[in-house]
């Protein structure tokens, strides 16, 4: 649990997949981890085309195969080179399991439920609205409810990152 000045190691705003993959990997290593995430749920407010490929994600969860709710095995792949006007398509079929579609409402929140199992400490339902800091250092986050602070802020929150732009 927080002290209650609110104080922990690493904060990570966003529970994306990049943003649990670096709690849990932090918590694993002893540190505590505080994981903010705007939405109701780790992954309730993210979509993808669908494919997670295997390779870096048993770098995180080793037995992910057997564990995590998968949806299928990917076996036709399609790449698409988009031009101005026409298109270029790449196909080929592999009978292995290189990739497997998800859905990320599912795949997240499992994702999300590990990291709660190594120790961070999840946060959700909470926006992440402004960076505390201490002249020009990150010390720790402004949320709706109340302020959190750490020796490292993670900003994990997407793309299109309002927060990076503070
Ligand atoms: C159309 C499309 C199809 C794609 N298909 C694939 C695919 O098939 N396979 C694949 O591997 N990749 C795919 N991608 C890319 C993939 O979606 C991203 O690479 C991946 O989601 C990035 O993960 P992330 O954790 O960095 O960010 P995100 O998944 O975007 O997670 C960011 C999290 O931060 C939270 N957040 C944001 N702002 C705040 C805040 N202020 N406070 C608190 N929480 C906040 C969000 O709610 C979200 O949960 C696709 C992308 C698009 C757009």
């Amino acid at each position: 649990m927080l002290t209650k000045s609110n104080k922990t190691d690493v904060i990570v705003v966003g529970a994306g997949p990049a943003g649990i993959a670096c709690a849990i990997t932090l918590a694993r290593a002893g540190r505590e981890v505080v994981l903010i995430e705007r939405g109701l749920f780790a992954g309730s407010k993210n979509v993808f085309g669908g494919a997670i490929y295997t390779k870096p994600t048993k770098e995180i969860f080793p037995n992910f195969e057997q564990e995590a709710p998968l949806e299928r095995r990917n076996i036709a792949h399609n790449f698409m080179i988009l031009g101005e006007e026409d298109s270029t398509s790449i196909a080929y079929r592999k009978d292995g399991n290189e990739s497997y579609s998800v859905i990320r409402g599912k795949f997240d929140r499992w994702m999300a439920q590990k990291a709660k199992e190594a120790g961070v400490i999840l946060v959700e339902q909470t926006v992440v609205r402004e960076l505390i800091k201490n002249g020009t250092k990150v010390v720790g986050v402004k949320t709706e409810l109340e302020d959190y602070y750490a020796d490292i802020v993670v900003l994990a929150d997407g793309v299109n990152s309002l927060l990076a732009k503070q």
